[in-house]
């Protein structure tokens, strides 16, 4: 599937879980994470490990020559960070960041990262969740097709949930998540989902994955 593809079933699976119009950069960033193993997408992820390797680098000398600016928090945020782009720099194509357990530790990670950010602003710090996620060719399509998808939800003037702090980030970022696996489930080369193990998922388990979904709509979401 491609990132038309990730972006529309992203947001459509996602919608339900959302209650702020930031939220929708978060599905589509969980969306199109997986595809960061893909050659076409190495500048992205080269400058993800330049830029979190620059920001590691810069806590060691501060813990090295100036101790008192040395933040343990912000020194994890770069480890985490670094991970973000570790991962899929050494991945093969659909391996390790197209299963549950990479779904997992990345919503996690991310969903984590973005809320501490977003002390400063909840959607400033969603754009940057996308910004990690995508180039500059991809990241002016997914706004305008976030902005364009929230107003049509915004016309149904209520939302189904409420998740508030962590959850409120990492939700919509492993539901997108979710999304990505099953649309490419059930393309013919279908995804070994169930890392180590090397069972295949294709359709079935895709439009199962489908079914899951449905019923976490069913019960997570209150109808208001
Ligand atoms: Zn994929």
């Amino acid at each position: 599937m491609n990132w038309k593809g990730h972006i529309t079933l992203g947001i459509i699976m996602g919608l339900p879980f959302i209650s702020a119009p930031e939220q929708i950069f978060l599905l589509v960033a969980g969306a199109l994470y997986p595809d960061l193993d893909h050659d076409v997408k190495s500048e992205i992820v080269q400058r993800g490990l330049y830029i979190s390797g620059g920001l590691i680098l810069v806590s060691i000398l501060a813990y090295l020559f100036r101790p008192e600016y040395f933040n343990v928090g912000f020194f994890i945020a770069a480890i985490l960070s670094s991970l973000i782009y570790v991962i899929p720099y050494y991945a093969e194509h659909r391996g390790i960041t197209h299963t549950f357990f990479s779904l997992g530790v990345m919503s996690i990670i991310l969903g984590y990262l973005t809320f501490k950010l977003s002390i400063i602003s909840p959607i400033m710090a969603s754009l940057i969740a996308l910004i990690m996620v995508t180039n500059n060719n991809l990241l002016g399509k997914s706004i305008a097709i976030s902005v364009f998808a929230w107003v049509l939800y915004s016309m149904i003037s209520t939302s189904f949930t409420t998740f508030q702090g962590l959850k409120f980030y990492i939700i919509p970022i492993a539901i997108g998540y979710l999304s990505h696996i099953v649309g490419d489930c059930i393309t013919p080369m279908g995804c070994k989902a169930l890392y180590p193990s090397n069972y295949t998922f294709r359709k079935k388990e895709g439009f199962f994955g489908v079914a899951i979904w449905a019923l976490l709509v069913f019960y997570v979401v209150k109808l208001v």
